[in-house]
């Protein structure tokens, strides 16, 4: 891991094309499902552009060679319940044998400290890299209370991945974290004082699940 996180920006114009027609309030649900679905397949060849790979022998039609292949254990991408599942699916089809680990949290209206109800990850997680996933890096909080606890296994790298984000959340991951680089396709103007991104896209659980 690098000790000082760098913010990735993916510029490419199909996820910058995408993430506007995400944000706009007329996009219905099927539709919200379907661009995070596209996007996140997009963004999955990007968070994975520096994997390192090993050379094996195999055999083509015509003759012995020496390619590569990835080096090491299994990815494990790690979903923030619930809006996390949405990115989830789309990382899969690029990466069909990724482990998949889950962390859900809540805030506590009193102290709104992030508390953890729910923790389940694959085994030998110290011999593997892995990529926490949530669409939003808001207060940061609760990626931060993610990652206190994925640390706690001793991965072998961590990545943190979202669709948007806001110099709040960058600062506040920032100082918790500083050896977890951030992956994103924007970073938005502010957080407001709901703990909204602005000019952000709503609520992501609800627009991917319908909830509201
Ligand atoms: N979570 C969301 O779903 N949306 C925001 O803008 C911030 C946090």
């Amino acid at each position: 891991m690098s000790s000082t996180n760098p913010v990735i920006v993916f510029d490419h114009p199909l996820i910058q094309h995408k993430l506007t027609l995400m944000r706009k309030k007329q996009s219905s649900t099927t539709t919200f499902r379907r661009l995070l679905h596209e996007i996140s397949t997009l963004m999955a060849y990007e968070v994975t552009r520096d994997l390192s790979t090993t050379n094996v022998e195999i055999e083509t039609p015509l003759e012995v060679m020496s390619a590569k292949v990835i080096d090491g254990k299994k990815l494990v991408f790690v979903s923030i319940l619930r809006a996390g599942n949405g990115i989830l699916d789309g990382m899969l089809d690029v990466i069909p044998g990724a482990r998949v680990g889950h962390i859900g949290l809540y805030r506590d209206p009193k102290t709104l400290q992030a508390i953890e109800y729910y923790f389940k990850m694959p085994q030998e997680m110290d011999s593997r890299e892995v990529i926490i996933v949530d669409p939003m890096l808001a207060t940061g909080n609760s990626a931060a209370a993610a990652i206190d606890r994925i640390k706690t296994l001793k991965p072998r790298s961590i990545k943190f991945l979202c669709l948007l984000t806001c110099p709040e959340g960058i600062a506040a991951l920032h100082s918790r974290h500083p050896d977890v680089p951030i992956f994103t396709a924007s970073i938005d103007r502010e957080l407001n004082n709901h703990g909204y991104i602005l000019p952000g896209l709503g609520d992501a659980g609800d627009r991917i699940f319908g909830t509201k």
